[in-house]
């Protein structure tokens, strides 16, 4: 067999050598409704709850399911709202291979499109990414159930209550845990600059991480605030698709150089992150805001090459208001016109402004609640990430006590400060996924420990039937 069923096949053979996956140890109680508790609902069905839902799998955790609002396939940002070319990334990442070679993004690409292509590859397709991503998710058989939507979470002393609406209307769903991968818009949503008036959408404007009708733009003078990688890919769709020119006005007046993330993926980091006292955490967060990341150097050339591009460096835009059929900028020194703005800003991290957790949010532990930096390193705009346990899961604010919110583990770039990129790139997902799975076994065991003593009790295999020394009594 060849190809991507050979892959499989392989693939299957390896997880046979390795016992994996065990068969499920857990022992859940009924649930309100009489049924026993689903062990781990896992939200959203993008590149982490996968590999969640693979780790914890290989950990015999598999009284489990995954949701995604998205239609199968279109999980994430990758062929949705990415607009780059290929991944940002380098194509030797094994992905969320969890240890496994037939599960590396290789071995997929390889099987797809053979060897030479392999050799011949600079960068990773945004489509191949999620081609693969596919087949991790069908070939271990993850339950993932799509087009459903979780719209709040209410913890309580023994489990979590999912609201859940989908195609069939809506329903609730106990689990005894609960892993929040919403992705990185998922935790805080877009981050809009004061001054940009919201009237603006959706016909004047978007963020990057919107859908924009690229029809629309042909022959218009188009605004990108901001110089990240999305920005930078923005300005390049927008000019490639027709706009007659595309001005960038960038705060800065020098583009970050060096991009620290790749300097810092590594298992040290990955690994030892979570342990640090917050200090620590705290140093290394700051720093990484503070220089920020280069956009690629591809997503560089890409808007370069295109007639009509202009930077302007050094220039915050202050305001951004409606005038005529288009609108108006304010900068330091001048104004600008525009047809069209797109905010290339990044995303927030607040969970007061994630509808699923809003109601829970003003319980839920913040860095700025837990930990104040001495002046040189106070950061307010970092403030807001959540103060998690070594396991991600959410914390109680001081002073108070919510049953169940440690039952709620947040899998999503939003855990950067407490843990580290360990749920925010592709390079981290494994680390990451590894460490969730592990605590969370842990943790049913040492709940289940009652039932778990029991069966053992129970367990009842005559070893010694068939030798001199084999006691039927001892087996009633
Ligand atoms: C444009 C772009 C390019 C990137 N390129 C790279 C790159 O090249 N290399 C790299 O290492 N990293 C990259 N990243 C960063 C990171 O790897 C991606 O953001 C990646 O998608 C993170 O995976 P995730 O599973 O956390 O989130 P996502 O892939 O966004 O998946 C989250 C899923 O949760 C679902 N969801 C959210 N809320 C709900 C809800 N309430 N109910 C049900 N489902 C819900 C969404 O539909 C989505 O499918 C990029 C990020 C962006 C935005």
């Amino acid at each position: 067999m060849t190809g991507l069923a050979g892959l499989e096949a392989e693939l299957h053979r390896d997880l046979a050598r390795l016992l994996l996956p065990p068969a499920n140890w857990t022992a859940p109680p009924p649930g309100p409704d009489g049924a026993p508790l689903l062990d781990v609902l896992v939200i959203g069905a993008g590149m982490y709850g996968l590999a969640a839902a693979a780790a914890l799998t290989f950990k015999g955790l598999r009284n489990l399911r995954v949701i995604d609002r998205a239609p199968a396939g279109r999980e994430g940002p990758w062929v949705t709202t990415a607009r780059m070319r290929t991944l940002r990334s380098p194509k030797h990442l094994p992905g969320i291979a969890l240890g496994l070679p037939a599960l590396t993004f290789r071995a997929w690409y390889e099987a797809r499109h053979g060897a030479a292509a392999w050799v011949a590859l600079t960068k990773i397709g945004n489509a191949d990414w999620q081609d693969y991503l596919r087949f991790v998710r069908d070939a271990l058989a993850l339950p993932v159930e799509n087009a459903v939507e979780l719209r709040a979470l209410v913890p309580s002393a023994g489990f979590v209550t999912a609201r859940l609406a989908g195609p069939a209307g809506e329903r609730v769903v106990h689990a005894r845990r609960v892993v929040f991968a919403p992705g990185r818009d998922g935790t805080g949503g877009p981050v809009i600059p004061p001054g940009i008036d919201p009237v603006l959408w959706p016909d004047r404007a978007a963020h990057t991480g919107e859908a924009i009708d690229l029809t629309r733009l042909r022959g218009k003078q188009v605004a990108v605030i901001g110089a990240g990688a999305s920005a930078w890919d923005a300005v390049a769709t927008v000019l490639e698709a027709g706009a007659a020119g595309c001005d960038m006005y960038v705060r800065r007046a020098v583009l970050p150089q060096v991009n620290k993330g790749r300097g810092s993926a590594n298992p040290g980091f990955f690994e030892g992150w979570g342990g640090l006292p917050a200090a620590e955490k705290w140093r290394l967060l700051a720093y990484q805001y503070d220089v920020q990341s280069p956009p690629p150097h591809e997503s560089i050339h890409r808007a370069l090459a295109c007639a009509g591009f202009r930077i302007h460096l050094g220039t915050p835009v202050l305001a951004a208001t409606p005038a005529g059929t288009g609108l108006r900028l304010r900068l330091p020194q001048a104004e600008a016109s525009a047809d069209f703005l797109i905010l290339g800003t990044g995303y927030a991290v607040d969970l007061a402004g994630v509808p699923p957790l809003a109601a829970l949010a003003p319980r839920i532990a913040t860095w700025a609640d837990m930990y104040t930096p001495p002046p040189a390193w106070a950061r307010p705009a970092l403030g807001g990430y959540p103060w998690l346990g070594e396991d991600f899961a959410l914390v109680d604010k001081p002073g108070l006590a919510t049953p169940g919110l440690g039952r709620i583990h947040l899998f999503a770039h939003a855990a950067f400060a407490s843990l580290g990129a360990i749920a925010s790139d592709i390079p981290g997902a494994a680390a990451g996924a590894e460490r969730l799975a592990h605590r969370l076994a842990a943790a049913f065991f040492a709940e289940d420990i009652g039932a778990i003593h029991a069966r053992l009790e129970a367990f009842a295999e005559p070893e010694l039937e068939g030798t001199p020394f084999f006691d039927r009594a001892a087996f009633g």
